[in-house]
């Protein structure tokens, strides 16, 4: 897919803080690793990090233009291409909600799901209120045959009532202002309510420092945030939240060979201390991904 100037915006102060002291930790081409059609090359942008809070970010992500280029047939062009993607996502769903369900309370609490796609993970949440957040026509087309789904920006939709559980799963790193997004989540979750931050690329671990560009889920014009637990945490602090729980799923999930990602983060260890370049994409591996749970007091 060609980007053109006018499918990018620069980010100048921090999305978290609003400061503006940063340093460079890597170039990225724009869609970083899920630019799946190979036009890798396309434009570079710049990974920085605040050094006020420590949130990693691009300095230029996709406007709105160039969203929609790449958001449109993402479902098909991407996501469900492959049995066996499909198969391993499934049995993430399934993990990720018996993490959860431990802290949900009452009979059929309210869920609001935002960026649900086709409303997979969802469905693990039999019994519950289930409600959804989706962008993609073509995806939330699929998911509103079984929830009720509201297409568009989270922040600037208009709930009647509101959850006992709010999901983000493998969504806050593409968010633009991902502020008004969890600012939007607190407006609407009800006291004693969940924040759910799940399958989400932790930019404070091992391999996202150790494989920088060639982390799998690196931050790029695309997945413009890099969040961590350290960032969230205050971030959740300051609005009066507990933290309930985090986990970082690597052993027992379907992209885990301990062997063999082991084998692979040494032979990236070794580059850097030789002082080559680490040009291949960093594996499963522990701390890669995040899975928090906040309690609203
Ligand atoms: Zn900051």
């Amino acid at each position: 897919m060609d980007y053109l100037d006018n499918d990018f915006k620069k980010i100048a102060a921090c999305p978290m803080c609003n400061k503006n002291k940063t340093d460079f930790l890597y170039e990225i081409s724009t869609g970083g690793s899920d630019d799946f059609e190979g036009n890798e090359f396309n434009r570079k942008v710049k990974a920085i990090r605040c050094k006020s809070c420590g949130f990693v970010f691009s300095n230029e992500i996709l406007n709105d233009n160039g969203k929609t280029k790449f958001w449109k047939n993402y479902s098909s062009r991407c996501h469900e291409h492959d049995a066996d993607a499909i198969r391993k996502r499934n049995e993430m769903y399934q993990i990720e909600y018996d993490f959860v369900s431990q802290f949900l309370r009452g009979e059929s609490p309210r869920i609001l799901d935002v960026g649900c796609g086709e409303g997979g993970f969802l469905d693990c949440f039999v019994g519950a209120r289930c409600k959804g957040v989706e962008l993609g026509e073509e995806a939330a087309s699929k998911a509103s045959s079984k929830y009720e789904v509201y297409q568009g920006e989270f922040p600037t939709i208009d709930f009647k009532g509101k959850f006992d559980l709010i999901i983000f799963r493998g969504t806050l790193q593409y968010f633009d202002e991902p502020k008004k997004y969890l600012m939007k989540a607190d407006e609407i979750l009800e006291d004693g309510g969940l924040i759910y931050i799940t399958s989400t690329p932790n930019a404070d671990g091992f391999c996202a420092k150790l494989f920088k560009e060639y982390f799998s889920f690196a931050v790029c014009a695309v997945a413009g945030n890099g969040f961590s637990p350290h960032v969230l945490n205050n971030f959740f602090k300051g609005l009066n939240y507990e933290l309930c729980a985090e986990k970082y799923f690597y052993e027992g999930t379907p992209y885990c060979n301990v062997q063999d990602d082991v084998k692979k983060v040494a032979l990236a260890i070794k580059k850097k201390e030789q002082g080559e370049k680490i040009e291949f994409r960093s594996p499963a591996f522990w701390g890669n991904m995040m899975s928090l749970v906040y309690r609203k007091k």
